[in-house]
């Protein structure tokens, strides 16, 4: 499973989704840039979800905060005193650890260091004893000195801002309960323990809704969030079997929530958190009325009732969206041999294994591909004024490089449904094969029919 993972590292480096930040620089550490598929891949996660829960709602609206915000905001939200792990250190290497976050094998009488040399194992002893709380909040100054008043905070979550701004949206929005404030954005976190890919970074992407209901209601529409996450991971392409729907216990949960429900799926690495669903009653705009001294109760128009309203919080993590999404599409086949696929052009240059990522059509980075049969300019030239055609309605790719076998499998690999060849008979026919990703079924199309063919087929 553990290769899995490694397969999805490499192709992302390989095919330009996701590659290591600062590489020329020997890069940093747990750092990732997005690259050119990559970008598209993320884009459409979080375009999906805005669509989904923001354009088709008439109870959201979205926000977009600034990034650096009163240091207040982290006082009163509870952050800059309870946001931390606990941390452990090796006695004999000095590498530090997450405490709660230690597989249960490294427990053994003592608790062993999980730190890896290259001439083995380190097996130290972690000081659990010593294990104190390391606030995860990145710190920088605002302005030209350095000193204690110019010191804010890179957000560790978007939620805050959804809080801060609730009364501004109740001013300018008038909205009635339940109605919900979504966002999308960068977060950090000085994780002490970062790793697995894109899985854990101490940058990363979160989308959020906080959903104000009048507390009697809160049961109702926890479930409805849980049911939207669980439409929303289906629509992904996340297949049930590897997520669990884990009830956070009395006693683990935040003391201000009545109900958390971590969504965890089985990465190669281990089952671990995707997304969150949390009922944090009235805390944070609580907190936030007594600390600023503003009002930031809700007056219902009916009865003239002021109070605060409740909220549920689903939380997205968009990098483990992306990750989970290529996890799940990533396929490996053995190709039909162009003799088993009687009646269809060779496809030269194919090998043996297929790799095929099987994404929802929504999601490919590259909706379609364009590609001449070979570099003839009589080829290329039709083959152009159809990318130039397409690319305004979808995102497409024009490839004339390499074999035509090579680049079937440089769009398998990357998840491009549908491919568009342009051969000697298309000068002839005015038509073009168009390519199924996932059947691998050639067609022939006429070229002025091709975009409403490409439409019906990207729907399906
Ligand atoms: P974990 O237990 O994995 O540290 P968390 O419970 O601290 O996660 P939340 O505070 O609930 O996470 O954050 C909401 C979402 O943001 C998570 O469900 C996850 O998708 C994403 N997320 C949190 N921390 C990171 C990180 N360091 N790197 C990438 N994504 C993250």
């Amino acid at each position: 499973m553990e290769d899995l993972m490694q397969k999805i590292v490499s192709l992302a480096k390989r095919r330009g989704f996701i590659f290591p930040g600062s590489e020329i620089y020997g890069g940093l550490a747990n750092s990732w840039d997005y690259g050119p598929l990559g970008v598209e891949l993320k884009n459409n996660i979080k375009q999906e979800w805005w669509k989904r829960f923001v354009h088709s709602r008439a109870d959201i609206v979205g926000i977009d905060a600034a990034l650096l915000m009163n240091p207040e905001v982290w006082g009163a939200s509870g952050h800059l005193k309870n946001f931390s792990d606990p941390l452990v250190e090796c006695k004999k290497c000095h590498n530090r650890f997450r405490a709660d976050a230690l597989d249960e094998s490294q427990v053994d009488g003592r608790v062993k260091c999980p730190g890896i040399f290259k001439n083995g194992p380190c097996g130290g002893e972690l000081k659990l004893s010593e294990s104190k709380q390391f606030n995860l909040m990145l710190k920088t100054f605002l302005g030209p000195t350095e000193d204690a008043s110019n010191i804010v905070y890179f957000r560790p979550e978007t939620a805050q801002a959804m809080f801060v701004n609730f009364k501004n949206i109740l001013d300018t929005n008038h909205p009635k309960l339940p109605f919900g404030i979504a966002q999308q954005g960068k977060a950090f976190r000085n994780e002490i323990t970062p790793g697995n890919f894109i899985f854990r970074t101490r940058e990363f992407e979160q989308m959020e809704i906080e959903y104000f209901i009048p507390e009697a209601q809160w049961e109702k529409y926890f479930e409805h969030w849980l049911g939207q996450m669980k439409q929303w991971l289906k629509h992904l392409g996340v297949s049930d079997k590897k997520l669990h729907y884990v009830d956070i216990p009395d006693g683990e949960r935040a003391h201000y929530s009545k109900r958390t429900v971590d969504i965890e799926y089985e990465y190669p690495f281990g089952q671990k958190e995707l997304y969150g669903l949390a009922y944090r009653g009235d805390f944070d705009l609580k907190n936030h009325m007594e600390a600023s001294g503003q009002d930031m109760r809700y007056t219902d128009t009916e009865t003239n009732e002021k109070f605060l309203p409740h909220v549920i919080e689903p939380t997205w993590g968009v990098d483990r969206s992306v990750l989970v999404a290529m996890l799940e599409a990533y396929h490996e086949e053995q190709a039909p041999t162009a003799a088993a696929r009687k009646g269809e052009p060779k496809e030269e240059g194919e090998s043996a294994t297929r790799v095929v990522m099987k994404f929802p059509k929504w999601l490919a980075p590259v909706k379609v591909a364009v590609l001449p049969l070979s570099k003839k300019p009589e080829l290329s030239k039709v083959a152009k004024d159809i990318f130039e055609t397409l690319s305004k309605e979808f995102v497409c790719e024009y490839d004339e490089t390499q074999s035509i076998g090579k680049r079937y499998r440089r769009q398998d690999e990357i998840g491009t449904p549908l491919v568009v060849t342009v051969d000697f008979e298309s000068l002839e026919d005015k038509k073009v094969t168009l390519r199924d990703r996932d059947t691998m079924k050639q067609e022939r199309s006429k070229i002025k029919d091709l975009a409403s063919a490409i439409h019906d087929r990207l729907q399906s």
